[in-house]
């Protein structure tokens, strides 16, 4: 029999003047980047917490703090990587991830593409198992005004 679960993440990161804008592991040209202790890759974050979820494993600030030094400015692929690791270790592989990046500039969907083969480079899966989709919030609320950029993403895993 196949075990599978299912988990859900959400993150959400000012934009700030003075930051550079990485989201699915790329950098992004834009006048604003995301502010954190990391590179602040919401997307990322999402994605980490999605599948820790899933695996019940707590979420990224347990296994990542931003209390630790060692996680200043760090590349959020790293931790995406260890957070595969951390899966792989439990005999898990991803099914796939559905991801929403509410955003209301820059544009994303030329840069989904890239975003989709970057992720699936650091998870070692196919790219048709990660669908990443870019929506507006209508000009309305803290995405709306361009405060912040929020994530959804859910994931199916698998035990086999
Ligand atoms: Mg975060």
């Amino acid at each position: 029999m196949q075990m599978i679960r299912v988990g859900m993440g959400f993150d959400v990161h000012c934009l700030v003047k003075g930051r550079a804008l990485w989201l699915g592991g790329i950098q992004i040209q834009h006048e604003k980047g995301l502010l954190g202790h990391s590179d602040a890759d919401a997307l990322i974050h999402a994605l980490c917490d999605a599948l820790l979820g899933a695996a019940g494993q707590q979420d990224i600030g347990f296994h990542f703090p931003d209390t630790d030094e060692v996680y200043k400015d760090v590349d959020s692929k790293i931790l995406l990587k260890k957070t595969m690791e951390l899966l792989r270790s439990q005999s898990y592989e991803l099914g796939n991830a559905d991801i929403i990046v509410c955003a209301e500039a820059p544009r994303l969907n030329p840069h989904i593409p890239s975003m989709k083969t970057c992720l699936s480079e650091t998870m070692k899966v196919t790219t048709d198992a990660i669908s990443i989709k870019a929506t507006t919030s209508e000009k309305m609320g803290y995405v709306g005004r361009e405060e912040g950029i929020a994530v959804y993403a859910t994931v199916l895993i698998y035990k086999a």
